[in-house]
């Protein structure tokens, strides 16, 4: 089986080092000398004099970012609507509320210019600006980061970026996460490196460090004893991950290499196939690092098996996901993937190869019926006719040829 983006660890075994040095040395703990190590690699690794915070996930540090932007009950956050539900979710948890923000087509990432409409509109409507603005680097693609903070500056709104997808990548050449007042990094078990799961905040300055520190750690006043001033959280990284990250931070460059390698064979292979697009940075200032490569298919395309799309509910999670899924009565939703693009997955899937859908826009999610949303039709378009293949340093280039063969096979 071909999986869309599988862990990879170093072939020097570092990883098992620093854990067993964890035992070793009793810092079996959610704080150690892995945790300040791999946090020290982190800000050696996205530069800009930015500090950084380790913590149990990349939701936790999303949660954490708003919280130190002040966002309270009733306020309205601006977020990209094609995303991952991590970006937006947290956002619920303060009792504030999501507004979602539409893509622009040629980076699929929150459009600066509907953004801008968005905050004018809020002001008008309620009459205060929003609390903070939440760009996505979806699969790794950069943001316009540029005329968002242009944007962000002008009405004096702090950005939270989501670079979870985008570890690495940059936008004229600097790191994504370091542009906005607060930076997001994921390290679950499939996102460019892994700690199992983590995540981390990367922070303007050690103001905003210890004031993160201070709420990952069940916010506590300087007595002897526990006295609590404010509500905190227990979202700081265990030792144990932290040195999986440690031994990580030894191979990133290379996973992103590899992505970027695997992005450019899909890139030879698939100009040949009418009717697939892939989707590729735009210019040269946008570098991404291709954590996941997409593509997109023509309506026209005929798929085999197309006529049996959507007959049956899926039994599990697809890709599957940890934990549990509720079950559903009907095989279908209002907004999905079109026929042709669930015909090409069942088909790869049959094939040994792991695809799946793109995010669906939050916007279009039941769960967000209520909150308001500012859209152009591009993200629910693309969410129609796109698909993600397998990525990463597990995917070899045999596999992708392989890939890009049985896709040929699978048009009719
Ligand atoms: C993975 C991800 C996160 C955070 O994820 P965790 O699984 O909590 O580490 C946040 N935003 C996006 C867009 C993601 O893909």
């Amino acid at each position: 089986m071909i999986y869309l983006c599988l862990a990879h660890m170093s072939e020097a075994g570092l990883e098992q080092k620093y854990i067993k040095e964890a035992f070793d040395t009793n810092w079996v703990v959610p704080l150690g000398p892995n945790v300040n190590a791999f946090e020290k690699d982190l800000e050696q690794f996205v530069g800009e004099g930015k500090q950084v915070v380790a913590l149990s996930s990349g939701t936790a540090a999303v949660h954490l970012a708003l919280i130190a932007c002040g966002v309270k009950p009733g306020d309205e956050i601006c977020v990209q609507s094609f995303t991952f539900c991590a970006s937006s979710h947290p956002i619920t948890y303060l009792g504030a509320t999501p507004v979602f923000i539409d893509s622009e087509k040629d980076t699929w990432n929150m459009d600066p210019e509907l953004l801008e409409h968005a905050i004018l509109d809020r002001k008008a409507k309620t009459g205060k600006y929003p609390k903070a603005i939440i760009p996505v680097a979806l699969y790794g693609m950069p943001y316009n980061i540029a005329r968002i903070m242009e944007i962000a500056d002008k009405y004096g709104i702090p950005v939270i970026e989501d670079a979870a997808e985008g570890m690495g990548s940059r936008y004229k050449g600097q790191v994504l996460g370091t542009f906005g007042q607060y930076g997001v990094l994921s390290f679950n078990g499939n996102k460019m490196i892994t700690t199992s799961g983590g995540g981390a905040l990367i922070c303007a300055n050690e103001a905003d460090k210890n004031k993160i520190m201070w709420y990952a750690t069940q916010a506590r006043e300087a007595y002897p004893y526990y006295q609590h001033e404010q509500i905190g959280y227990n979202y700081r990284l265990s030792n144990i991950c932290a040195g999986i990250g440690r031994g990580q931070m030894t191979i990133v460059n290379n996973h992103i290499a590899h992505h970027k390698h695997i992005q450019a064979l899909y890139a030879q292979l698939l100009k040949a196939i009418p009717g697939i697009q892939l989707h590729e940075a735009p210019n040269a200032e946008y570098d991404a690092n291709y954590w996941l490569c997409t593509i997109t298919l023509d309506p026209s395309l005929r798929i085999e098996g197309q006529e049996n799309a959507y007959k049956e509910t899926v039994k599990s999670a697809v890709g599957g996901a940890a934990g549990v899924i509720h079950q559903v009565d009907s095989p279908t939703t209002d907004c999905q993937p079109n026929d042709n693009v669930e015909a090409l997955r069942v088909y790869l899937l049959a094939h040994q190869i792991e695809a799946r859908p793109l995010w669906k826009p939050m916007h279009k999610q039941p769960v967000y019926a209520q909150s308001p949303a500012y859209v152009n039709g591009v993200s629910e378009a693309i969410f129609k006719v796109g698909m993600c293949l397998p990525s990463g340093p597990m995917v070899s280039d045999e596999d992708v040829r392989y890939i890009v063969e049985t896709i040929k096979k699978a048009i009719l």
